[in-house]
């Protein structure tokens, strides 16, 4: 089972925080949605004709496709790939775009998963943030998806951020839950250089939060969800029983994935493929027939530390007896004395051949993680 991710390369206006490859600038908008039907052929052998179980419209913001756009492209989907008849058709959609128009068209396409980018449902941090939504928008877009049928719906939230209160975050989870959507993504607010927010910090106009500060939110997340019923099954995702992002836990398990579009990624086991992070250079290579894209062939080291980084995040654990038998590291036998230290501080536990970390330990799952990383 492989997953095919499609990059929607165009939003509204640029949130501040945002370094995800987007343009503001819709002028190219026709020309890139027939480059990415092309790519979308050129790239036919990358999976071997394995069945797609998931496919994950992301961008950018792909709730602005036109009904023709999103059609054409699914369209060109199915015509050229094996698509499961259950698959996961998941599409990122921003609250201002989803009228009862729209998801009816996104019902019709064969959209059945939404992921709504909701972010706050407080005004004043979504104007802080730039959003083109705000709060009563966001609270409308459930209520109409959930009455256009869409009975699998993800919100994202985002915490830790400047200004906003501990009582704010917990408000805003309460809000969320209250709308009982299926799956929540959640994460830290982080400034990034090239945005805005990252702008304004290096003018000294922003702060980010102290460590612990974000550290106690991360606490008040896991309690709210554990005591909402939710699954913590990545460090930055929860579901009702049964909701896992099929596609994500597809990357997380190490399943190959076609990424189509400006800045997409692919993935086959051997390789990774980076798309160019540049509309009008995909646009012109692509009229020459050219997948503009640069291939990183992967070390046996590279497998390995992408395997302890990704899976040591997940509920499932990092799988000792599958580094051992397929990616040929003994980890217990390397990094035993470590290991030992971390179950000690009661930050890791070892089930069943199964690295897991305990509540405490997924405060620190990054510093874990590269810890054990295996150095060339
Ligand atoms: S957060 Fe989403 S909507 Fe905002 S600029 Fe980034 S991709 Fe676009």
């Amino acid at each position: 089972m492989a997953g095919l991710y499609i990059h929607i390369p165009f939003c509204k206006q640029a949130c501040h925080y945002c370094d995800f490859h987007f343009s503001t600038n819709q002028s190219t908008r026709r020309d890139l949605i027939a480059c990415i039907n092309r790519e979308l052929e050129l790239q036919k052998d990358y999976l071997h004709q394995e069945i797609i179980n998931t496919i994950y419209f992301g961008g950018g913001t792909p709730s602005l496709l036109s009904a023709e756009e999103l059609n054409k492209i699914v369209e060109s989907i199915h015509s050229i790939y094996k698509i499961s008849e259950q698959a996961e058709i998941t599409l990122e959609a921003n609250p201002d775009d989803l009228s009862e128009e729209k998801l009816k068209e996104l019902r019709l396409a064969g959209v059945n998963r939404l992921s709504i980018g909701i972010q706050s449902f407080n005004d004043a941090i979504l104007a802080f943030f730039n959003r083109a939504h705000n709060s009563t928008e966001a609270f409308n877009s459930v209520a109409r998806a959930r009455a256009a049928g869409f009975d699998n719906i993800s919100i994202d939230l985002m915490y830790a951020i400047p200004g906003q209160s501990h009582e704010l975050w917990q408000k805003n989870m309460e809000l969320a839950l209250s709308l009982h959507p299926e799956h929540i993504s959640s994460y830290t607010l982080t400034i990034e250089e090239k945005t805005a927010f990252g702008q304004w910090a290096k003018r000294g106009k922003l702060k980010g939060v102290e460590e612990e500060f974000a550290a106690h939110e991360f606490e008040l997340l896991m309690n709210t969800m554990s005591t909402a019923g939710y699954e913590h099954y990545e460090i930055s995702n929860f579901c009702k029983p049964g909701y896992h992002s099929k596609h994500n836990s597809n990357y997380w398990r190490q399943q190959n994935y076609l990424g189509i579009g400006p800045s997409a990624h692919s993935y086959n086991g051997v390789s990774r493929q980076f798309n160019v992070s540049n509309n009008a250079a995909y646009i012109r290579l692509l009229h020459e027939n050219k997948i503009p894209f640069e291939l990183e062939t992967l070390t046996p080291e590279n497998k390995i530390n992408e395997f302890i980084f990704t899976t040591l995040r997940t509920s499932w654990g990092c799988n000792l007896n599958y580094l051992k038998t397929h990616l040929n590291y003994d980890l217990i036998k390397s990094q035993g004395p470590y290991l030992k230290n971390l179950q000690e501080k009661d930050l890791i536990s070892i089930n069943d051949e199964r690295l897991l970390l305990t509540h405490k330990g997924k405060f620190l799952a990054d510093q874990i993680a590269s810890d054990l990383f295996v150095v060339s």
